[in-house]
């Protein structure tokens, strides 16, 4: 086997880790996604270790270490800026409630360890010498770019159902086939998946949507017809998802988690309100959640002033259209506006012309924010001799609208002028 590790300072650290563990007379192995990663010519971002040494004897080995899943065999060790878990060869068994083994057994052999493993691409143990321990044929199927279950795939997808979405991520992200028998006993077992915490589902459809091959990985999720099987509300028809398929097309080219979020959420049709609740209730980070909320509700602004003023209707481009389009960016933020330009962009349809033209209107604002107009709300109630009240943050939005398009200068004076002339409640 003419392979080496690449070198660096994280495979040499790991190396020594390795070499400890032999000198004690112990086995050890680099395992895992970073082997399959190093074989594909992939960047390895953390190197597991699998070892016939008990928990109890690596932590006498290495003094820096964190006794991380001490009970299933895990231990962290910390060794030249880098980490390392460092997993005793063990077997599952007992698998309660579709997803957590009831029973692990610590074991002698390695090839007992690769045997619990999940897909035969991730079930490879490389040694210091670069010598691979391979039984379930890792290497083959890593060069036919295939995801195949190790062992009988309808037992491995039955003891834990997060395997199967575990599938459709290895094959989106690394744009490999699915061997055929593993996909029948998905489909087979695919009821099993209502066993998964959501965000444990919301971490694998992450790294299928946010990875290389989104596109892809989202047609096998529709024909996998897993997520409506899931614990987290999925609202959709897998005819709606084939539907949603051609909107698609562009997501691979969109940079930005949040924005790639917002046209999968635009192509099933949800509003800015369905995208918020579905978003919360898959567990998403409030951040996320907020901004791909405000970009759909820019879109539904933007829709609106359409249908009521169709661009060359009366009004025209740079009038009551783009008196509209400030407002909604105003109303959402000018980030999430420019982001859904983005997303719309990348949309089949996406009207080069119209987007140029609002991202234009964008870009001459001058002001885009209360924060950033010159006079302030106790500027407003010296200078018109009235209370506090509602009214202010009311002028405030008036004038900041006024102050956005150029239709009067952000200059203390103007804007108290202006408020002067204006209607107030
Ligand atoms: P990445 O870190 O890029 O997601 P990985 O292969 O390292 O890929 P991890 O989730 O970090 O994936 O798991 C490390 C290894 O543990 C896997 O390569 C696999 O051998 C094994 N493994 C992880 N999850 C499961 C599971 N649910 N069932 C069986 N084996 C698993
Ligand atoms: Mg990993």
């Amino acid at each position: 086997m003419m392979w080496t590790m690449a070198p660096s300072a994280m495979a040499e650290a790991g190396a020594a880790v390795v070499s400890a563990l032999l000198a004690h007379g112990h086995e050890a192995y680099f395992v895992g996604g970073c082997i399959r990663d190093e074989l594909l010519g992939r960047p390895v971002h953390d190197m597991d270790i699998t070892t016939s040494a008990l928990p109890e004897e690596v932590t006498a080995i290495f003094p820096r270490c964190v006794p991380t899943g001490i009970a299933h065999g895990t231990v962290t060790v910390l060794q030249g800026g880098h980490s390392f878990e460092v997993t005793t060869y063990r077997t599952e068994s007992g698998y309660a409630d579709h997803r957590r083994p009831e029973h692990v057994v610590f074991v002698a052999d390695v090839r007992e360890d690769l045997r619990r493993r999940d897909f035969t691409i991730n079930a490879i143990a490389c040694g210091l010498g670069a010598e691979l321990v391979d039984p379930f044929g890792g290497e083959k199927d890593l060069a036919r770019r295939t995801v195949r279950c190790v062992g009988t795939a309808e037992e491995r997808f039955d003891e834990d159902a997060l395997r199967m979405l575990r599938c459709v991520r290895f094959a989106a992200v690394l744009d490999f086939r699915i061997a055929k028998n593993t996909w029948r006993a998905l489909l087979r077992q695919r009821d099993q998946l209502a066993y998964i915490a959501v965000e444990r589902l919301r971490a694998e459809l992450e790294r299928i949507v946010e990875g290389p091959h989104p596109w892809r990985g989202l047609g096998l999720i529709a024909r996998s017809g897993l997520l409506p099987r899931g614990k987290a509300p999925f609202p959709w028809t897998d005819a709606a998802l084939a539907d949603a398929s051609a909107k698609l097309a562009g997501i691979g080219e969109l940079e930005g988690a949040h924005r790639r979020w917002a046209l999968l959420l635009h192509a099933l049709g949800a509003s800015a309100e369905t995208a918020e609740a579905l978003l919360r209730a898959w567990t998403f980070p409030g951040a996320t959640v907020k901004t791909v909320a405000r970009m759909l509700s820019v879109r539904e602004a933007w829709d609106a002033a359409l249908a009521e003023l169709p661009p060359g209707s009366a009004g025209g481009s740079g009038g009551e259209l783009q008196r509209r389009w400030i407002a909604a960016v105003l109303a959402h933020g000018p980030s999430a506006a420019g982001d859904w330009l983005t997303v719309s962009a990348a949309l089949p349809d996406g009207a080069a012309a119209d987007l140029a033209s609002r991202r234009a209107w964008i870009a001459a604002m001058p002001v885009a924010a209360i924060s950033e107009l010159a006079a302030t709300g106790s500027d407003l109630t010296a200078a018109l001799g009235r209370k506090p009240g509602k009214w202010v943050g009311e002028v405030l939005e008036r004038l900041l609208l006024s102050a956005a398009l150029g239709e009067i200068d952000n200059d203390k004076e103007c804007l108290l002028r202006e408020a002067q002339r204006m209607d107030i409640e």
